[in-house]
């Protein structure tokens, strides 16, 4: 069963702090890792955290295109990631969420973001990126401690965003 149910706004699961991956669970996590990107391809997004299709451990996937990697790369997946350098200007761009299909909110990011994890074998890598790259692994960062796109907005905003998606009438763009 690859693809996976996203979980959507404002289901509480999203608000929970991730766990770390522990070591013995990384053969466990290939299968993981391969659903969510079967899950994000089909949903047209660039990024998605594993809390995003329920499962509340510290990992998450970027495109590999946007990850500047061949296209045809698998996406790149980061577990127990921290990001160990935010830098450059930062840049006030509207984000999408797969968890918020329709919903677009401003958020003013870090140019520059560098983050270190654990692959799937459990070697470490440290990567670098920018711009959207940059933006999209603060956003998945953002993911492993329970913030959302609800938290960067004021409260009447917020509850906009929860009777939009409570409705279900939202066009699902896939971002
Ligand atoms: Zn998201």
């Amino acid at each position: 069963m690859p693809l996976r149910p996203i979980v959507r706004y404002p289901d509480p699961r999203l608000k929970q702090l991730c766990r770390p991956v522990e070591l013995h669970e990384l053969p466990g996590l290939r299968q993981l890792v391969n659903d969510m990107a079967e899950t994000m391809f089909a949903a047209h997004g660039a990024g998605l955290a594993a809390i995003q299709v329920g499962e509340p451990l510290r990992v998450f996937i970027v495109d590999a295109e946007i990850a500047g990697r061949p296209p045809t790369d698998p996406p790149l997946a980061f577990i127990n990631p921290e990001l160990v350098l935010l830098g450059g200007a930062t840049e006030l761009t509207e984000e999408g969420c797969l968890s918020f299909p329709g919903i677009y909110v401003p958020i003013e990011r870090a140019l520059r973001c560098r983050a270190r994890a654990l692959d799937l074998d459990g070697q470490p890598f440290e990567v670098e990126g920018e711009a959207l790259f940059a933006r999209a692994m603060q956003h998945e960062n953002d993911h492993l401690n329970g913030r959302l796109l609800a938290d960067y907005v004021g409260r009447l905003k917020r509850k906009m965003i929860e009777r939009r998606l409570q409705r279900g009438d939202v066009e699902d763009d896939g971002r």
